[in-house]
């Protein structure tokens, strides 16, 4: 009975809320007139849901195929400008949402056009919706099968016409936002079809499960259309460059062309950075209210990872691994292990560690390299995952860095480095700090390691002064905590 209730309840808002969306959504596909915008490039659209006609002698491309209902009207208005539908060989997309490419199944059936998408996009189309970052479940349209997967920068070549296709990700994850150079009075001018800058109702930017990458993706997009000359300013839906004034004013003979608008475009562009920039820091200040004010210790990768933790993973010295978690060194004493862990998950490190078993080779690393790589897959920027280690820890801590690869990622080494390391130096990459005492036996200085380390995006070492000789490591002194924890705590920005 409870059950039924519940789905009762979940029925009748769907069906308000899909009730309430379909009105908007009619409105957004209402049959206007078509109408050339530059050269070979048409407006075969509806009311807001933008198709473009690429129309060239040897076939056309269009791109989007709108609502389910959609392609009738983009069908009449081909015609209506005196092209042939059937002779659309190429069916593109700005992205696969049920109001752009939910028409693609029919248009590819009516014509036999070759469907090109997006990697990203492309499981997508072929399923319909499904898998869809934020409609999965809420929206479906008819499955298209896809004929190409395209990759950011790919050309699309018809008639001597050429589309570039720029993925520009974050509304959809192979949203794409099409190039086009027109010539027209003597001059060649850049058209630009933005995919979409819109951040939809209920998507967090911020520990985003479904699309860890998502702030990424959405900040690099900018970057892209920021780069762009966007001289002919379009877009998947026409409200956003005032396609409907324009094709008005274009009619009334305006001339220069008023499609032609980088200012326009420029502004659309910064605006919505705005607001994703503004969205962005709005969560991650929530984000921050609510975390712990000290970390924990784990024994490996959580699952889920909190995007918006630091992680610090811990190799420990060689004696643990020969005596294990309770060692004690006649030179130096207790190797206070727990409380090296427990002191820096005090400063609010999530601290990952373990006790190793005896004789662990190389091969160790490429476990902590996987664990790193977990951190990063799961949205945890690199400048917030170091791995930390001392004396043996610190030479499979460079083993990591070497297999990792990454730039930013940060690694610590405590008495670590010797001449056994420094052949290690062309292999590594990341930001590596090195600490050791002045008195240290072993003389573990890094110097010589960093000098055979060009690929290394930032280096240091700090020298201190214990007189603990190799035992420095052995108790969490402030000495190398502190600089330990300044250079975890960098972010991604410093040396
Ligand atoms: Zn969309």
């Amino acid at each position: 009975m409870h059950s039924m209730r519940v789905l009762a309840v979940i029925l009748l808002a769907a069906s308000a809320a899909r009730a309430q969306s379909t009105e908007t959504f009619r409105s957004w596909n209402q049959p206007v007139e078509p109408y050339r915008i530059m050269g070979p490039l048409y407006y075969v659209g509806a009311s807001d849901i933008t198709a473009f006609l690429l129309a060239t002698p040897e076939g056309h491309v269009l791109i989007n195929s709108g609502f389910e209902e959609t392609p009738p009207l983009i069908e009449a208005s081909v015609r209506k400008l005196g092209f042939r539908f059937e002779d659309v060989k190429v069916l593109l997309t700005s992205h696969v949402h049920f109001d752009h490419a939910a028409g693609h199944a029919r248009i590819r059936e009516r014509t036999g056009a070759r469907v090109m998408v997006m990697e990203g996009d492309d499981d997508i189309l072929a399923g319909g919706g499904k898998g869809d970052f934020r409609f999965d479940g809420e929206y479906s349209f008819p499955s298209c099968p896809v004929d190409l997967v395209l990759h950011d920068g790919d050309t699309v070549t018809l008639g001597g016409l050429t589309l570039t296709a720029r993925r520009t990700p974050g509304h959809t994850k192979g949203c794409t936002t099409w190039t086009i150079d027109l010539a027209d009075g003597g001059r060649t001018y850049q058209a630009v079809v933005i995919c979409s800058m819109t951040i939809n109702p209920g998507v967090r930017l911020v520990g985003n499960p479904r699309y860890p990458a998502i702030a990424e993706d959405y900040a690099r997009t900018f970057r892209i259309l920021e780069g762009l000359q966007g001289e002919v300013f379009l877009a998947a839906h026409a409200s956003l460059y005032d396609g409907a004034g324009k094709a008005q004013r274009l009619r009334a003979g305006e001339r220069p062309n008023p499609l032609v608008d980088p200012a326009g475009y420029r502004r659309a562009v910064q605006e919505a950075r705005g607001r994703f920039e503004e969205q962005l820091a709005r969560e991650k200040a929530a984000a921050a209210a609510t975390l712990p004010a000290v970390g924990r210790v784990i024994a490996d990768v959580p699952s889920p990872a909190d995007p918006q933790g630091r992680y610090v993973l811990y190799l420990h010295g060689r004696i643990l691994e020969e005596q294990g978690r309770e060692a004690v060194s006649p030179d130096f004493g207790r190797y206070e292990y727990d409380a090296v862990l427990g002191a820096l998950a005090d400063r609010a490190f999530t601290v990952i560690g373990e006790v190793r078993t005896r004789g662990t080779g190389p091969e160790y690393a490429r476990r902590v390299a996987g664990q790193v790589r977990r951190l990063l897959a799961a949205g945890v920027p690199p400048g917030n995952v170091t791995v930390l280690g001392a004396s043996k820890g610190g030479w499979l801590t460079l083993l990591t860095a070497a297999e990792v690869g990454e730039d930013e990622v940060r690694y610590a080494v405590l008495a670590g480095c010797g001449s056994t390391t420094v052949e290690l130096g062309p292999r590594l990459r990341g930001r590596i700090l090195s600490v050791y005492d002045e008195q240290d036996r072993f003389r573990p200085s890094c110097q010589a390691t960093f000098e055979h380390a060009p690929r290394l995006r930032g280096r240091k070492e700090v020298v201190v002064h214990t007189g603990l000789d190799h035992g420095l490591l052995y108790t969490p002194r402030p000495e190398w905590l502190d600089p330990v924890t300044e250079w975890v705590r960098a972010g991604p920005a410093s040396p």
